[in-house]
Order: C-alpha cells, then structure tokens, then sequence
C-alpha cells in the first residue's frame, strides 16, 4: 500500500484510528503509511488532563475541558472496547463510574502494548489542510511546536479525529462586562474547591451544568443556582441548589431572572456548550453541524459526502463513545483500504436525510440511546470489530438514566453493572462519590473488591 493517511488528533477517535490499522497489520494485512499529528504533548485527547487555561506553551488554544474532580458520567459498561476490556487491562473487576485519570490509563493501555506511538508526532499542530483535485492529495501545512518549524505533507486521505468538546460556546449578557466576580465558561472550570463557600450561578441544564454544580456542592460551595435557557433539569437537588428561569442581566454581583426574581452570587459559570471548530479547514472540507446524534453532511456519520477522500471521527453527540469511535475508525480504516466501497453521492446525501428524519422523531434520552446503540452496531456489522451485545450497554445506560433521577448524587455509587464484552459485573466503589475526595487512580484501584 503506497496510500498515506493523516490522522489529525490522538484522543480516543484518533487512537481508535490508529487501533483499527494495527489490528490488520497484525492480521497480516499490509497498511497504509500512517501518520497522526497531535498538538498536545502526550495522548489521550481531553482525557489528558492539562492544569493550563487559556493558551499553551507555544500560544496554541488548550484543547482540555476536564476538571481536576472529574468521574464518568456514565457506566464504564457502555463505553467499553470491545477488543480489550477493563478486566484485560486492569487485571480484574472495577467499579463502574471511574475517574479521570483511570479512564485514561485505559484508554492508551491497549495502544501502549504496540508500537504505534511511533506513528503519532505529538506536539505538533495541524495549522491548514487543502485538497488538490489535479493531484487528488491533501496538502496539509503542520507546525511543530518543539522544533518551532512550519512542515508540508501530502497525504492520500485525512481523517479529522480533532474533537468538539474544546472551543467554548460563550453567550454575552447584558451587564457581564461590569459584573463583580468571575465569569468563566465550563471549558476553563478546573477545581471544585475555587468555589468553596460562594454563591455560584450556571448557565445551561446539561451534562457540564448538572456535574460542575455537583462538583462545587462537593467541594463545599454556598449555594448553586442554575439558570435554564430552555427547561429545568429537574432532579431532586440538595437544599442549597435552586433552579430558576432564564438569566435577563446581570447588575453589580446580582443576577436577574425571567420570573422578575434575582440572586446576589460571587461567580458565574457557563456551562453553555461547545462549538464545532476546525480553523484548520476551509470551508470545503469543514464539517459545520450542531451537536446531534445525526451529524449533518457525514454518510455513515464518518464520510465527508462532497470528499469521499476525507472522514471525521466522533463528531456526534455522545451518549456511545469509546466504542462507538472504535465502530467508526474499523470502517473508515475498510474503505481506505478498499475493503468498503462508497455508494453513489445522491445515496451518501439520502443516508444522511434519513437519518437526520429518524433522530429528529426521536422522543425521548432512552429513544437516543437505542439509536446510537443501533447505529454503532450497524458499522461493527460491516467490519471486523469484535461484536458486542449493544442491548446490555444499551440496558447500562438505562440503569444510569433511573439512577440519576431516583438520587442525582448518588448515582456513581451505584455497582452490579455486567460487562457487554465479557460478561464481568462491577462492585460499587466502597466510598460514597460524595464522600471520595481521593480521586487519583492508585485511591480508586486500591480499594477495588
Ligand atoms: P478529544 O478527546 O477532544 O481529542 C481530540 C484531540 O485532537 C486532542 O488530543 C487535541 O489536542 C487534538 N487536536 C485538536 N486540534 C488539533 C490540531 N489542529 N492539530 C493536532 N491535534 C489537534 N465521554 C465519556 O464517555 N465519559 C465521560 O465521562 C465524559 N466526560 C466528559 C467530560 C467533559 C468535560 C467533556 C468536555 C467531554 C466528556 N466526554 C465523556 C466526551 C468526550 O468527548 C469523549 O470521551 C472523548 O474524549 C472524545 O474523543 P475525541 O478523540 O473525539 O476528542
Ligand atoms: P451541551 O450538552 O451541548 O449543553 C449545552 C447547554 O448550554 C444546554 O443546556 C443549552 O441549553 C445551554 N446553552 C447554550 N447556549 C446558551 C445560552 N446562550 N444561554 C443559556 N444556556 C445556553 O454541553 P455540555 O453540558 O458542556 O456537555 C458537553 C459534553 O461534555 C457532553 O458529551 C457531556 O457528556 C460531557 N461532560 C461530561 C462530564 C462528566 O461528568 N464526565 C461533565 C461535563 C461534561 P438549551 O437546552 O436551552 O439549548
């Protein structure tokens, strides 16, 4: 194979890439020449804790939107490599809702075990991708960063594995520029215990909302107020938690709300979501979609319909992820390598209208779920990704869904989730979640059962 493959990110999406290509090399299969440039200086993605805010070293944006405290928001059941479980790594059964960094131990154990580290440039950053349709390659400009010097490859298909959980969506209100306190959006939140003792306001009724409020509760802040855009998330929170209508403007440290009523807090946190962001591509190749399970412009949820030539990684709405990244780097991997072939561009454009019809019929978070279930199993179906049984991770996150409502605050503490892959079934971590204010993985591991 003379092919040359950039992959652009090593998270988990681009170390699924790299993953799907060493299993057919050891199967005998002959690979392309893979290349994967990461900005960062290690691999991991925003499992990579990074304690910086603001811009890097060299003065490159920080990629990572994971705090110090943080755990799974979801059992590790439903997420679990099909080709190498926690029992294979970890040499035993684990709790279900870990950590930050024994997430991360997993996710590069499988990897570290080959030589495929030597594929990835790390510090390295993708500053400019153009497609030559005379020569039919991708010319892609990269910086990297240690030796402080611009590099131009050609490459025969890209897979853009860069992420969108990174560039924050931050929405102006009137009076923030006057308010007195800190304004900060989830992606620069990095220490619950910052909050301690003060009244904090939230923007947004999601994931981040609902855990960074839980976090500072943890850590012992004063008082939580989130404000919703939309609706209320409606758990049965502690005492000292309140949700209240849309914000209208800030005055001085008081918050005013839709309702007419206001609340004197010491910080803000807008935990208001992403942007999907390449400023690496133009506007050819740039992928431009909301945050959806059905991703707009992408057959198979991976295929850039108007250049077959080019794929993104993980650019859906999660609630699958690592082995949802795994289904969908197996069958980008098939078509590079000649094993899948493309339908015709109306059929590509067809795949993504239904289903962009069958998400928006969609009603409810389990409908979801079952949906990107299905849909994961539809490219396993078409690979050799090890199968897995969907409906078991599919029943996980229906558990974790009745969890949360039953005791938002207790959830983590929740065990007996079975593996999909090898059927192992989780102990509950013996601390409460709200009571472990050991988070590193030695604590974590050394009081597995
Ligand atoms: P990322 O992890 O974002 O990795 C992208 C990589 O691309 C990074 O290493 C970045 O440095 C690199 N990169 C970006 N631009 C360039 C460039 N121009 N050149 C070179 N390299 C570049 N998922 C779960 O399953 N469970 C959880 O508990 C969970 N918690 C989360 C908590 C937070 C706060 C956030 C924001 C997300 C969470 N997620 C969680 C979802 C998360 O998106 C996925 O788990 C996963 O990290 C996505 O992997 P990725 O490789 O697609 O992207
Ligand atoms: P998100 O799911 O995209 O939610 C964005 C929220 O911002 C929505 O509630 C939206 O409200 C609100 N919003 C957007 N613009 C707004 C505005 N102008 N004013 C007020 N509200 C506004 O983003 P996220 O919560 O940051 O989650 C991103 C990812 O991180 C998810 O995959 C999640 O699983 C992950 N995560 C995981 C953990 C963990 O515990 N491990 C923690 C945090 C995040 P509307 O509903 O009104 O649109």
């Amino acid at each position: 194979m003379d092919k040359r493959v950039c992959i652009i990110g090593a998270g988990p999406s681009g170390l699924a890439q790299l993953r799907a290509f060493q299993q057919a090399e050891e199967k005998g299969i002959r690979i392309p020449k893979v290349i994967c440039y990461e900005k960062q200086s290690n691999w991991g993605g925003l499992w990579n804790y990074n304690w910086r805010t603001g811009t890097d070293e060299a003065g490159n944006p920080i990629h990572g939107s994971m705090y110090r405290q943080l755990w799974s928001n979801g059992p590790k059941e439903g997420l679990e490599f099909a080709d190498y479980t926690f029992k294979e790594h970890f040499g035993g059964s684990i709790p279900s809702y870990p950590p930050r960094e024994v997430l991360f131990d997993y996710i590069k154990g499988r990897l570290e075990k080959t030589n495929f580290r030597e594929k990835i440039r790390f510090n390295t950053i993708v500053r400019d991708v153009k497609y030559e349709s005379q020569s039919t390659k991708f010319i892609i400009t990269v910086r990297d960063e240690t030796l402080d010097c611009e590099m131009v490859e050609e490459f025969d298909n890209v897979v853009v594995a860069s992420g969108h959980f990174s560039t924050p969506n931050i929405p102006y209100y009137e009076g923030f520029e006057s308010f007195n306190g800190r304004i900060l959006h989830a992606h620069d939140f990095r220490e619950a215990r910052e909050f301690r003792d003060k009244n904090i306001l939230i923007l947004g009724t999601s994931y981040s909302a609902e855990d960074i409020g839980s976090q500072c509760w943890k850590y012992g802040c004063k008082s939580v107020t989130v404000a919703h855009r939309t609706a209320p998330m409606g758990y049965d929170w502690p005492a000292n938690w309140q949700e209240v209508p849309a914000l209208v403007k800030v005055k001085g440290s008081e918050a005013f709300f839709k309702d007419g009523s206001s609340k004197l807090v010491d910080s803000i946190i807008l935990c208001t979501g992403y942007k999907h962001h390449f400023p690496f591509l133009p506007d050819d190749l740039r992928l431009k979609t909301a945050n959806r399970l059905a991703t707009a412009g992408l057959y198979k949820g991976v295929v850039w319909n108007k250049n077959p030539k080019l794929f993104y990684l993980g650019m859906q709405d999660q609630w699958y992820t690592f082995n949802m990244f795994d289904a969908q780097a197996w069958y980008v991997r098939d078509i590079i390598l000649g094993k899948i072939s493309l339908p015709s561009s109306e059929i590509m454009h067809d795949d993504v209208l239904k289903r962009e019809i069958a998400e928006d019929a969609l009603e409810d978070d389990y409908a979801c779920v079952v949906y990107q279930g299905a849909y994961t199993k539809e490219l396993m179906d078409d690979t050799d990704y090890p199968s897995f049984d969907v409906d078991a991770a599919n029943e996980a996150f229906f558990r974790w869904k009745k969890a949360k409502k039953k005791n938002i605050m207790t959830f983590r503490d929740q065990g007996e989730f079975i593996s999909p892959i090898d059927g192992t079934v989780s102990a509950a971590h013996p601390k409460a979640w709200k009571d472990e204010l050991d988070d590193s993985m030695e604590n974590y591991l050394n009081k597995k059962i």
